[in-house]
């Protein structure tokens, strides 16, 4: 059977990726890996919509999320974490392990924290030295308003910081226009690369903080991989392998171009939520995103059984939801190197086997739907 990873991380890699992933192994201090970790900052920036560096970390994205809590607060600094879901909940283990003090602004899982709700816990906090936001919550399938969360942050002394991990490269994000000042993501997600790279963006107002703020990290210490990039370099033995791999991936993005990359991930999730809600399935997001689609287990149906099935009879890997969600929600990615009519695969296995299983529905309705969404200009 042939496996199909419909999982939002680690998503499916480009042949051409793979390939480049099979060569020798080279050493980390030549010219030619600084060449290419050179090639692919100017790719990240264009990426990420930044005119400033992007810093590549050997991690995975919790790694550049880390960094990014570590450089930017010193102990005891007021913090406000917007939370909607289990990637939120990261970003506060990480806040409270660097002694963060917190002002928790949060929404139960499955909808999204709203700009109003921002500008009033910043009005009632203005010692507040940084916001932590989440581009694309994976977990729940929600998507924030980070333009907009942007402009009010902009108009205080504190930072936006910013998990883009699954959002960044499958939904708009403009890091300068936007005023977002740190955004992290991992090479695992939309970038169409094995787990193990995280790359961040640090604005010039963050510069200002992270130069203010006492050194927290060794390793996670930004200041050094501003300094080593500034020569194409990496302060420690980087993932080479990856960062050569990573070249590749990134060349596809440019030549697809980022915004009709934004507009494929758009169209292929729309299509995707009209085959789910004509099978009679709800979308478990208030405010989706285009990075994945989160589908609430209908009443009646083993949530976590469907996907074993839908694995073991059609090799079709779905996520099911992380912790207190298992069973209660299925997700499905569609983010990086994955194309329509893979994701019009996955719609028609999950229409059969809820069919077998007794679910009614119409059989093929789930795949017209799609078409027929897919089909619209
Ligand atoms: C996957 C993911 C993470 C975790 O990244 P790791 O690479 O597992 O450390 C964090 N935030 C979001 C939004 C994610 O999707």
């Amino acid at each position: 059977m042939k496996p199909r990873l419909f999982t939002p991380g680690p998503t499916t890699v480009p042949e051409e990726t793979l390939l480049e992933l099979a060569r020798p192994v080279t050493y980390h201090r030549s010219a030619e890996a600084k060449a290419i970790l050179g090639e692919v900052t100017e790719d990240l920036k264009y990426v990420f919509q930044t005119s400033q560096p992007v810093m590549t970390l050997t991690s995975s994205g919790t790694g550049g999320m880390e960094a990014a809590v570590a450089n930017t607060l010193a102990a005891g600094e007021k913090a406000i974490l917007l939370t909607a879901g289990r990637w939120g909940e990261r970003w506060r283990g990480i806040l409270k392990a660097f002694q963060a003090n917190l002002v928790v602004v949060e929404v139960p899982y499955g909808k999204a924290v709203t700009p109003e709700m921002l500008e009033k816990a910043l009005a009632e906090n203005p010692d507040t030295k940084a916001v932590f936001a989440t581009l694309s919550e994976t977990s729940t399938g929600v998507g924030h308003d980070l333009e907009a969360f942007g402009r009010i942050v902009a108009k205080s002394p504190a930072l936006l910081v910013v998990d883009g991990i699954s959002g960044l490269g499958a939904m708009e994000c403009r890091t300068d226009a936007w005023q977002l000042d740190v955004v992290v993501t991992g090479s695992q997600k939309a970038l169409m690369l094995p787990p193990g790279l995280a790359f961040v963006s640090v604005s010039e107002k963050a510069w200002k903080k992270i130069e203010a703020t006492p050194i927290r990290s060794f390793y996670l210490d930004l200041r050094r991989y501003k300094k080593a990039l500034a020569e194409s370099d990496t302060p420690f033995t980087p993932a080479n392998t990856l960062i050569k791999a990573q070249r590749v991936s990134l060349k596809r993005i440019r030549a697809e171009g980022i915004e009709n990359l934004w507009a494929r991930h758009a169209k292929i999730a729309a299509a995707c939520r009209a085959g789910v809600t004509a099978l009679g399935l709800k979308l478990f997001a208030e405010r989706p995103n285009n990075a994945l689609t989160v589908i609430t287990v209908p009443a009646g149906v083993d949530g976590s059984a469907t996907l074993k099935k839908l694995e073991k009879q059609h090799g079709f890997k779905l996520a099911d939801g992380q912790d207190n969600m298992k069973g209660q929600i299925w997700r499905l990615s569609h983010m990086g190197y994955t194309d329509a009519f893979e994701v019009l695969g996955a719609i028609a296995a999950l229409e059969l086997v809820l069919h077998e299983s007794g679910f009614k529905l119409e059989p093929g309705a789930g795949v017209a739907a799609f078409q027929r969404e897919y089909a619209k200009k």
